[in-house]
């Protein structure tokens, strides 16, 4: 089976990728499990740092890499946090998260920012880039994208997914996409809609 590293140190993110891949021919292995370290993130869009990260994680390891860059847009934020969804709180001044929960304190920092902001007002939606290396030094790394459409909560509801899912709502399901069965989230989730590209062309690419 063709073993790829998954350049990511983001254990819930590894978590739902690996769930996600399970279904496929793959032998995905998460990047600490072969010692790759997190490498910093110093593009200034999704698709440059996703390359970064697959680079990084196939030149540590010798193996097809493949990185998931994504994020939130919030239009009343001018489309921030965008890919400084991970570092919002950080970028904002926060020096320290409760129980080092930095999700958390990004969504505490969110609630905040929205406070009293219109219902018409709080549109936003996930992006994911998700990229194929099969080597270090590939030059057209294959680049998949997908996006999902909802609007910001004024409050925390549900405790699945990760990161900013208790406040973000889903009008599929009208619910909030924490409170989705991750077989849910994966069928319309912008991770889910990147993947199944990335699945789509994987076999005639490696
Ligand atoms: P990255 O690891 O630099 O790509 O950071 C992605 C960040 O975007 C995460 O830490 C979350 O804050 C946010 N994010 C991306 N995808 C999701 C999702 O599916 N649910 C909730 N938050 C997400």
């Amino acid at each position: 089976m063709q073993k790829i590293v998954l350049a990511s140190g983001n254990t819930k993110k590894v978590k739902e990728l690996t769930e996600l891949f399970a279904s496929f021919n793959y032998q995905i292995i998460p990047q600490t499990k072969l010692g790759v370290k997190d490498v910093p993130e110093t593009g200034t869009t999704f698709v440059e740092n996703a390359i970064i990260k697959a680079r990084h994680a196939a030149k540590t390891t010798g193996l097809p890499a493949i990185a998931d860059d994504s994020g939130i847009e919030i239009d009343f934020l001018k489309g921030q946090p965008g890919i400084y969804s991970a570092r919002f709180a950080q970028m904002n001044g926060v020096v320290n998260a409760v129980n080092n929960d930095w999700d958390q304190a990004n969504n505490n920092l969110l609630v905040k920012k929205l406070k009293g902001v219109p219902q018409n007002k709080r549109s936003g939606r996930y992006q994911c880039i998700l990229v194929f290396m099969r080597h270090a030094e590939d030059p057209t790394p294959l680049i998949c994208h997908g996006a999902w459409e909802g609007r910001i909560l004024e409050q925390e509801t549900g405790t699945n997914g990760f990161g900013y899912d208790p406040l973000f709502w889903c009008p599929e399901h009208q619910c909030a996409s924490a409170e989705l069965r991750p077989e849910q989230k994966a069928k319309i989730s912008h991770r889910g809609k990147a993947l199944k590209q990335l699945m789509a062309k994987l076999p005639d690419y490696l």
